[in-house]
């Protein structure tokens, strides 16, 4: 009987596996680029035309190769880069799978020019439809040149999905921008239809990333970056990201490289955003390159055909640390553009020898709360005192903010770990003196290194929001009401309760159903006793249930305490005596992340004494 399975052509065969890696000129242009960087060239030049479709050229000073070798390159699974099945493990080259020449040369016909350092003459190899037509000896500089005719002629399927010249084009030159700004020491020229495009030169930017970040997005884009840094024994972050002020309307300015390779990677895209969250609207985005140094037996690379994507072995760890990174940084560039959080001289002599132990102990002792969170007791503020400041101040109608709808989503990514500044923003709050309120708003305060201005109404947001986070082991802290209240609610708003009664009793609000739409409340966090609670509650409920967007429990029970906080907070316009100003002070001192309010953004700004004196350059 003959059978209906058959075993596929080599030619078929080799169409099929072309379209996992070569999907379009661009992923050509990514293939033979990182063949001329595993190379080891400086100087890579990219000539296309017709966005591709024509002709791709890569020309590189790499190593080049033999002649037998350059024979080999076109065999599938041939490659120079690993041995053993282990070598997956250690991978340092962009490639490893010997697959990318013999996938294009299935699909068009290739020119191979190459010829080997020390060697006198080299090697012209012509592949037409995946054969050797063509072998033979050339002149031709040391290096390379890889010329791609004619892509996908035999496959009208992929020729009929490409786009246009020119975004096909587009795409090649936003790779191409990423190749630079993942390898700034290596000379690049794109060229398009005979013009240049781009043009990256080692020597104008002395392969610093700040230099090449002006030329590929221009020196606007180049000013409002910062610098990131931070590494642990496994894992080095560096790179630079925009100040808050500086966003875009989508991620494209976001590079992310992962030794030296650039990928997509959720993980890593979602902890940038929440590093951001609260400082820049939701809907944009900051540009940033983030290079990421980890060990290669610690990422898998092998986990996407064309290997764009990666894996972490410990992705978590290495969110935390992007997160603290890019925090740590914007911090600094929102209290003060020029001062570094040096404590001030005049505090605390214990937490003072405790760094001085060390160098940069700003860095370690972060890093040892990274990694060891049930160390972070070791200088956790006291609980704070229930109502503790401000029991004076009575509600306004002023109203000097509202809880922004700006948090990302983050679904892998735990709560709480927002960059713990506390070690040294701590020592630098303590020392601070009020000396007057302006506006009925701010508290102008007094330290050795300058002025320092603070948001009444973000300072005591944040310091009711860490008592309404201790919430669940302090009992003290919630208020039960004598006559307990009830609550009817619209018939969705109903709903959303009732599924979510947990999350209101973890910070003390017990409330139950009390049949139809209709809940009974039983206690409220005794922050909210001075308040209108009632219209509160319902104005929270409605705030909660505007967020569209799938959220954990935890993450809603965290809204829910920014909501409170932001809502029982002293707000702008009320005026405050020297005392409570100073009550608010020694408060927020006592809080773990003193610098940002709830919602990330800052509590105080502050003006250096060196900046005073240089404006009036003394
Ligand atoms: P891989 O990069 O995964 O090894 P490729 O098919 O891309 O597979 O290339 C096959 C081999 O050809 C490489 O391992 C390398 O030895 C050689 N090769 C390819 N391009 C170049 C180049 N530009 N310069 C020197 N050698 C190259
Ligand atoms: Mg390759």
């Amino acid at each position: 009987m003959a059978t209906k399975i058959r075993v596929l052509e080599p030619d078929v065969v080799a169409q099929i596996a072309a379209g996992e890696v070569v999907e379009r000129p661009a992923s050509v242009v990514k293939e033979l680029v990182e063949n001329s960087l595993d190379a080891g060239a400086r100087k890579i030049t990219v000539e296309v035309e017709a966005g591709g479709k024509r002709l791709i050229r890569v020309s590189d000073d790499g190593c080049g190769m033999s002649p037998e070798d350059a024979v080999l390159a076109f065999q599938r699974h041939a490659t120079s880069k690993i041995r053993t099945a282990d070598d997956l493990h250690r991978i340092t080259t962009l490639g490893f799978r010997g697959e990318a020449l013999p996938s294009i040369a299935a699909v068009s016909r290739v020119e191979l020019l190459t010829r080997e350092h020390g060697s006198d003459v080299g090697t012209k190899v012509v592949v037409e439809e995946g054969v050797i037509v063509e072998l033979s000896s050339v002149g031709c500089p040391v290096g390379t040149i890889v010329s791609v005719h004619k892509l996908f002629h035999n496959v009208p399927a992929r020729l009929k999905f490409l786009r246009s010249a020119t975004s096909e084009f587009n795409q090649i030159a936003d790779l191409l921008t990423r190749f630079i700004l993942a390898r700034p020491n290596v000379s690049f020229t794109l060229r398009h239809d005979g013009r240049d495009i781009i043009h990256h030169s080692v020597e104008a930017t002395g392969g610093d990333l700040r230099s090449t970040v002006a030329i590929v997005w221009g020196s606007e884009v180049a000013k409002e970056l910062v610098p990131v840094e931070l590494s642990t024994p496994k894992v080095r972050i560096l790179g630079l990201t925009s100040k808050p002020s500086l966003t875009k309307s989508s991620r494209s300015y976001q590079v992310i490289i992962v030794n030296g390779r650039c990928v997509r990677h959720h993980g890593i895209s979602l902890a940038i955003s929440y590093a951001y969250r609260g400082m820049i609207p939701s809907d944009r985005h900051p540009v940033c390159v983030v290079c990421i140094e980890v060990e290669p037996s610690l990422v898998d690379v092998n986990v996407h055909p064309a290997k764009i994507e990666v894996k972490f072995e410990n992705e978590a760890e290495v969110q935390r640390l992007i997160i603290e990174a890019i925090q740590l940084t914007l911090v600094k560039v929102v209290v003060s553009p020029g001062m570094a959080l040096k404590p001030p001289a005049s505090v605390d002599v214990h937490v003072q020898k405790r760094r001085g132990q060390k160098q940069d102990a700003f860095g370690r002792l972060l890093r040892a709360r990274l990694f060891s969170p049930s160390d972070s007791t070791a200088t956790k503020p006291a609980q704070i005192p229930q109502g503790a400041a401000m029991q004076a101040a009575q509600p306004s109608h002023t109203h000097d903010s509202s809880p922004q709808k700006g948090t990302q989503p983050m679904e892998q990514i735990e709560m709480g770990l927002q960059t713990d500044i506390s070690c040294d923003a701590n020592l630098l709050i303590a020392a601070l003196r009020p000396i007057a309120q302006l506006h009925r708003s701010y508290i102008l305060a007094e330290a050795q290194d300058g002025l320092y201005i603070i948001s009444q109404h973000r300072a005591h947001e944040r310091i009711i929001y860490e008592s309404l986070c201790e919430r669940a082991t302090d009992r003290h802290a919630i208020q039960w009401l004598i006559t307990p209240m009830t609550l009817s609610l619209g018939q969705a708003e109903a709903k959303f309760v009732e599924e979510h009664l947990e999350v209101f009793r973890s910070i003390g609000v017990e409330i139950e159903p009390f049949g139809g739409n209709a809940f009974v409340v039983r206690s409220i966090p005794a922050v909210m006793l001075n308040q209108p609670y009632a219209q509160l509650l319902h104005d929270i409920v409605a705030e909660l249930m505007l967020e569209q967007r799938p959220r954990t429990l935890e993450e809603l029970a965290d809204e829910l305490r920014a909501s409170i906080a932001c809502k029982s907070a002293i707000k702008a316009g009320e005026a405050l005596s020297m005392h409570e100003m100073e009550r608010l002070i020694a408060d927020l001192c006592k809080t773990s992340k003193p610098l940002l309010c709830p919602h990330g953004q800052p509590v105080m700004l502050a003006l250096t004494t060196e900046e005073l004196n240089r404006r009036f350059e003394r």
